[in-house]
């Protein structure tokens, strides 16, 4: 089974081990870079960005984690873990940085500040089986996205309608929106099968095409 590491500085760390060994992961803490190493993919979870970014520097992870990400390592970024991968931040913390890597802009904080901000079950590209459950809580959304990064899902209804909340672009993947508190490991299947087609040495494909 693929190793699959949640980066643990801060945020909902159990939920994404979890979900991931439901899905058959070998799942594991990512809080060093000899840990970061020995990974074939990692998770980025929910949480609060900026108390991550802050982490990231405290833990000597920045550097290592950016240049995985620049070398191909797959990623699984929700919430504040999709601040995380983005290149551009409307809405940032005064000196917040990221990781970057996803060619997209996103909003922090972009459905309000309410504990959760919006549900709705969404269709979500490459996910199979019927819609899945979105809870945003705090959630950013994907403002701008560059020309190769695939839109996944958008908001269906209410005053965030239309906005996008899922994408993927090569190796990185992003949700706004939690999948791993409903328990439905669906998205994080799909992401385990990213990780495992990069192990196995195949070019990563968007959703749209392996499932046309
Ligand atoms: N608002 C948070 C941030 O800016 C993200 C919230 C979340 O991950 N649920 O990091």
């Amino acid at each position: 089974a693929p190793v699959v590491g949640v980066l643990a500085m801060q945020g909902d760390v159990r939920e994404h081990l979890a979900a991931l060994r439901a899905c058959g992961a070998e799942a594991v803490l990512v809080r060093r870079p000899a840990e970061l190493a020995a990974v074939d993919g990692i998770v980025l979870p929910g949480g609060e960005s900026t108390a991550i970014d802050r982490l990231l520097t405290a833990f000597g992870m920045r550097e290592p984690l950016r240049e995985a990400l620049a070398g191909g390592l797959p990623a699984y970024g929700s919430c504040a873990g999709m601040i995380l991968l983005a290149d551009r931040v409307a809405d940032a913390a005064p000196g917040q940085r990221t990781l970057g890597g996803l060619d997209v802009l996103v909003r922090r904080n972009a459905f309000g500040r309410q504990v959760v901000s919006w549900e709705e079950d969404l269709a979500v590209t490459g996910v199979e089986g019927g819609p899945v459950r979105a809870v945003f809580i705090r959630a950013p959304w994907v403002e701008e996205a560059g020309d190769g990064v695939e839109v996944l899902a958008r908001v269906g209804s209410g005053p965030a309608a239309g906005r996008i909340v899922a994408v993927r672009h090569e190796n990185l993947l992003a949700t706004s929106f939690h999948p791993e508190i409903t328990g439905d490991p669906r998205v994080h299947r799909a992401f385990v099968r990213m990780v495992a087609a990069r192990k196995r040495g195949a070019a990563p494909s968007g959703f749209q095409t392996a499932h046309a």
